[in-house]
């Protein structure tokens, strides 16, 4: 259902894009639909929403998100089922996480069923762009950055909402080889780890490049005090199979961003009757149990990759190969689960999946 009563400007593009799209090579995060959704904050208030066509920005050269980074995002995905119904997966999960990180960042929240409406509405008009082969989706980039054009340091007064879409396929075709990270943090206690802010991926970039040059694809980061306990992957929340038991790193700190697809995994597995222990995860421990052959399944979960198996662990100078993907058992059973719920194909127990 859409929402009449919150009353958007729409300017509609006078010929779609839509029918130049290679669908069979769609690069992550390259191809752009026809509209975007735009809403400043003003005067103490958000000013109506606008979906114009997808372009240009035009910025002043002091505007302070680039300088002193107030900027947040949320990913998300839609997807379309047999009869051309639209599926969101936990929106809602979304708004509140993007509401917390506004919070942190000192920038002036969404109410979250307004944000929720403002994504529907922005995947809706260009509906056309959602792909329909199976593990692809039109990818949702909801995010805020700071626009006073002033160079001092205070929560800027003025911002910048906008929603963009873009039709992806699968992110990662193999399995992810990870490196156990013992130098560089991602996030200290105290700091803005929990945030989804922009900066949190710019201090990334040089660890993940570093260990890019030495084979891997990712890091696995590991606690800013002593480098002892096990936190994520980056732009995925990490999961391991030992003895049966799914093991992952609890979120009470605040230093690990709080997936959605993490949360349904543990939350989907739990209604299996599998255990599910959310604790801290010593990195000893891990790696004695790959040393011993413990480990059955390691999996990262993120809405870009979904849920992306492990193929190797590199610790210090051990690498550990895991077993081939084909005979993982709980990380293909919610792999499936979970695009099948999010297309459509099964129902939706769960009540997770909002349809319009
Ligand atoms: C977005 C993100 C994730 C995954 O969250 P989802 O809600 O599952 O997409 C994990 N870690 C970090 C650092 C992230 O930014």
């Amino acid at each position: 259902m859409i929402n009449d009563e919150i009353i958007i400007n729409i300017d509609k593009v006078k010929e779609s894009r839509v029918k130049q799209i290679d669908w069979d090579n769609l690069p992550f995060g390259k191809v752009f639909s026809d509209h975007m959704l735009v809403m400043d904050y003003s005067d103490g208030e958000w000013q109506q929403p606008e979906i114009m066509p997808f372009g240009s920005l035009d910025l002043h050269p002091a505007t302070s998100a680039i300088h002193y980074g107030q900027s947040v995002f949320e990913g998300m995905k839609a997807n379309k089922d047999e009869n051309g119904e639209v599926l969101l997966f936990r929106p809602e999960m979304n708004a509140h996480r993007f509401a917390e990180s506004c919070e942190r960042m000192c920038m002036p929240e969404i109410p979250e069923d307004l944000f929720v409406e403002l994504v529907k509405r922005t995947v809706d008009i260009d509906r056309d762009w959602i792909p329909s082969k199976e593990g692809y989706s039109l990818y949702v980039r909801p995010y805020m950055f700071a626009t006073d054009d002033f160079i001092g340091i205070k929560p800027s007064d003025n911002y910048k909402f906008i929603i963009f879409t873009c039709p992806v396929g699968a992110y990662y075709s193999q399995p992810v080889s990870v490196k156990i990270e013992e130098f560089y943090t991602r996030a200290a206690q105290g700091g803005v780890g929990r945030a989804k802010t922009a900066g949190n991926y710019a201090a990334s970039l040089y660890p993940a490049k570093k260990a890019q040059e030495e084979g891997f694809h990712q890091l696995i980061w590991t606690d800013a005090a002593e480098h002892k306990y096990i936190e994520e992957s980056g732009t995925m929340n990490i999961l391991f199979e030992i003895d049966g038991v799914l093991v992952t790193p609890a979120e009470d700190m605040d230093t690990i961003l709080r997936g959605v697809t993490k949360r349904s995994a543990v939350e989907i597995a739990e209604h299996w009757g599998v255990k599910v222990e959310e604790r801290k995860v010593e990195v000893q421990e891990i790696v004695k149990a790959l040393r011993e052959g413990r480990v059955t399944d390691a999996f990262g979960a993120g809405t870009a990759a979904t849920i992306a198996q492990v193929g190797k662990i590199g610790f210090r100078d051990e690498m550990f190969v895991l077993a081939p993907v084909e005979s993982r058992g709980i990380s293909n059973r919610i792999k499936k689960y979970l695009v099948d719920l999010k297309s459509g194909k099964i129902e939706d127990e769960m009540n997770w999946v909002i349809r319009f």
